[in-house]
């Protein structure tokens, strides 16, 4: 049987960094990552004649972690193409069209009521279990539009930005989850939001990815699934589908919360995975990108957070190679079960709801949802899972340690917090273990 220091299952932004770092510590590390590419849920692949980001697409730098590997690997970022026009829904139900200005002063109110006890709900964005949260937690995004008093009009597209960052219906989504951001950012919602959707990797995700993981000391083995992890009294071994037995002295496991029971684990994991594996977190939504025939002033559409699209955005103009000019458009819904990618009639509908007037000849997507590598999107929380279970997600139990973005302090559900997770990790196994 090989037997190696450390295996690090999956080549995520989280298997990435724990097995770059262990290696580097003169630790002997082994990935296995099951697709057959690295990145997990960062994916930049070629389809509707354009580079897209089928996974995550922004990055910021206040978020420290993945900032510091734009440095160390020279990224820069691209703006998202300025918008000329936004449409929402007016109280009646009729399709409103005006500036940027007009529309960030018909959402500001709302916004800012949504998370206005943010400083004594959770004082420090890195602990965001503590503090004020303790006692708010119970209640869902939803509980809290519902105070609020807003305007029809303001209510749906305020509703419909936060289903953009919480990809769940939000009766469904803790108030933390959106707390917990805004106080990652200071306290700043409009900070938050250009955080987490306005600048991409020049280069994309894998660009990104790909450079760490020619990074990583030990091998990264593709299309290698595991299927167990049994531990013993010198460690644990790891079983592949493809008959791989591998003794490991300490094994990091990077699998989302809701994908966990996908591996056998002897001893079961402990009692906090499987309560909110079986749980599932909140995130659930769905992120479509769309060809529109022709070229139009570029635009973000917010319809209502019930729609299949509660956010719709014009991205890149291209034209074709026999001079046929369109843009692609993306997507994002609060429900992935609502979009069938295959209906082209359907996605029309959808489109028409948010943004009337465009042609849609062709759609692509990954649904995260259904993919039993992920069975998520990115994370947010149902109300009271993050107080109750993010410090018990963080421990290792016996010679697993898990890393992953759903067990970050400070970014959780994003990159950074991937990053924070497979740092903290490897450190954590790095101070306990000597090379041999
Ligand atoms: C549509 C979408 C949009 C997003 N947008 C953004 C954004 O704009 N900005 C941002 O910061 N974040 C965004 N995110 C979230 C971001 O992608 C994740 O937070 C981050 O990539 C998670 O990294 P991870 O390493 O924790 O998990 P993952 O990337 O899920 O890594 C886990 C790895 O484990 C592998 N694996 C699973 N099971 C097994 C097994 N049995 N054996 C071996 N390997 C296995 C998986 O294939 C995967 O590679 C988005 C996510 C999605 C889906």
């Amino acid at each position: 049987m090989q037997s190696v220091d450390v295996v690090v299952i999956g080549a995520g932004f989280a298997g990435l960094i724990a097995a770059r770092e262990l290696g580097h510590a003169g630790l002997d590390v082994l990935t296995l990552e099951a697709r057959d590419r690295v990145g997990g849920r960062t994916w930049t692949d070629h389809r509707l004649g354009h580079d897209l980001e089928i996974g995550a697409n922004w990055v910021h730098w206040v978020q420290p972690h993945i900032w510091a590997e734009m440095t160390r690997y020279q990224r820069g970022i691209v703006r998202n193409p300025q918008t000329e026009e936004i449409y929402w829904r007016g109280a009646d139900g009729s399709q409103r069209r005006g500036t940027v200005d007009e529309f960030m002063s018909l959402i500001d109110e709302g916004q800012q009521l949504l998370i206005d006890d943010v400083r004594s709900a959770i004082p420090r964005g890195t602990e965001p279990a503590e503090g004020g949260i303790r006692e708010l937690d119970h209640l869902s995004v939803q509980d809290r539009f519902d105070t609020l008093q807003l305007s029809q009009e303001a209510r749906d597209a305020n509703e419909s930005v936060w289903v953009g960052h919480l990809n769940a219906p939000l009766d469904q989504v803790g108030i933390a989850s959106a707390l917990r951001w805004v106080a990652a950012t200071g306290g700043h919602w409009q900070l938050m939001h250009e955080a987490s959707a306005t600048y991409r990797i020049d280069g994309g995700m894998s660009g990104l990815t790909e450079l760490m993981a020619a990074d990583v000391p030990g091998e990264i083995w593709l299309n290698t699934t595991v299927t167990s992890v049994t531990q013993n009294d010198n460690g644990a071994v790891v079983e592949t589908a493809d008959g791989h037995r591998i003794h490991a002295r300490r094994v990091v496991n990077t699998l989302p919360v809701n994908a966990a029971a996908g591996i056998h684990f002897s001893p079961e994991l402990p009692e906090v995975w499987r309560r909110q594996g079986t749980e599932t977190v909140a995130s659930q939504g769905t992120k479509v990108w769309m060809r529109a025939q022709g070229h139009f002033p570029r635009f973000s559409a917010y319809g209502r957070q019930q729609d299949p699209f509660s956010v719709l955005k014009a991205e890149f103009y291209c034209t074709d190679e026999d001079g046929t000019d369109y843009t692609i458009l993306v997507g994002f819904g609060a429900d992935h079960s609502r979009i069938d990618l295959d209906d082209l009639a359907g996605m029309q509908e959808a489109v028409d709801r948010v943004r009337p007037g465009l042609t849609i000849t062709e759609v692509t997507a990954h649904d995260w949802m259904t993919d039993p590598l992920a069975l998520t999107t990115w994370m947010t929380h149902r109300p009271g899972q993050l107080t109750r279970d993010l410090a018990e997600l963080q421990q290792p139990h016996g010679a697993v340690h898990f890393a992953t973005t759903d067990n970050a302090d400070l970014w959780g559900g994003f990159i950074d917090g991937a990053i924070e997770s497979g740092l903290r990790e490897s450190r954590r196994i790095i101070t306990s273990i000597q090379p041999h």
